[in-house]
């Protein structure tokens, strides 16, 4: 047993100890909040990218449409590829390719045929190739392509806008292609939207010079199978049917966003 006084001194060393180790463990607590307040404060917004960044500072908020009549941009897909640039160099050799028909091939009979239907409505069009201007604008930007697979059952078209769309305009697009082309065509609908679809190069701003300017609303649009006979039938045979569906929705659109102006 021991004397009382030194059970006092244990006692007091035992609450001396505790104290010291609260006041260290509050210490390194507040040490941890305030790193992660600190973390949050500073936040580097490079960090988070420009898109936002463009939060704080927005570039394009008193953004106003060029004057000038409505203007459509058609892209025939894989069209004069081989011209690409350097940035764009892993776009130079790629394509659908079926029957002995080359994808843009298709994608360029479908981009005239709809380019002639909306010239006679007074609209501006230029039929661009894979490599697009810098910064290029319009009114409604359609990359048109053409789909393949081994397997020659796979059918159907499917429509997708940018991941990042900053007119803020391109997923009602879509959605108009999606309805006007599916019907006029007949052809059926491919749920199978691709990242590649939504992070096309020619909407990737941030990353390559030539793509679109962030205001212009655009959509791709793959317009069937060329893989499959079913689908031949439309985009191959019959382009101009297939340009029907499509300039169909490209109206409704612009006659909206005019509304809108
Ligand atoms: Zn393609």
């Amino acid at each position: 047993m021991l004397p009382r006084r030194d059970i006092i001194f244990i006692a007091l060393g035992v609450l001396t100890t505790l104290a010291v180790a609260t006041t260290a463990l509050a210490f390194v607590h507040t040490q941890r909040s305030a790193s992660f307040s600190a973390t949050e404060a500073g936040f580097d917004e490079s960090d988070l990218g420009p898109a936002m960044t463009a939060v704080a500072v927005d570039p394009y908020a008193d953004w106003t449409r060029p004057q000038g009549p409505l203007r459509v941009g058609l892209q025939a897909g894989h069209w004069l590829a081989y011209e690409a640039p350097e940035e764009l160099a892993n776009i130079r050799h790629n394509g659908a390719y079926a029957v002995g028909i080359a994808e843009w091939e298709v994608n360029l009979a479908i981009a005239e045929a709809a380019r002639d239907l909306l010239e006679s409505h007074g609209i501006a069009v230029d039929i661009l190739p894979a490599t697009i201007p810098p910064d290029y604008w319009a009114d409604a930007f359609v990359s048109i392509h053409a789909d393949d697979n081994d397997d020659v059952r796979v059918n159907g078209y499917k429509v997708a806008s940018p991941r990042r769309d900053r007119s803020g305009k391109s997923a009602e697009f879509a959605a108009l292609i999606e309805e006007e082309y599916g019907v006029t065509t007949g052809l059926a609908l491919d749920p199978n939207i691709t990242r590649n679809m939504r992070g096309y190069y020619a909407f990737n701003w941030r990353r390559y010079e030539h793509s679109l300017h962030p205001m212009a609303p655009a959509v791709i649009l793959e317009t069937g199978f060329l893989s499959n006979a079913g689908d031949r039938r439309v985009i191959v045979q019959d382009p101009d049917r297939a340009a029907d569906g499509l300039v169909r929705a490209v109206l409704i659109f612009l006659e909206r966003s005019e509304d809108a102006i």
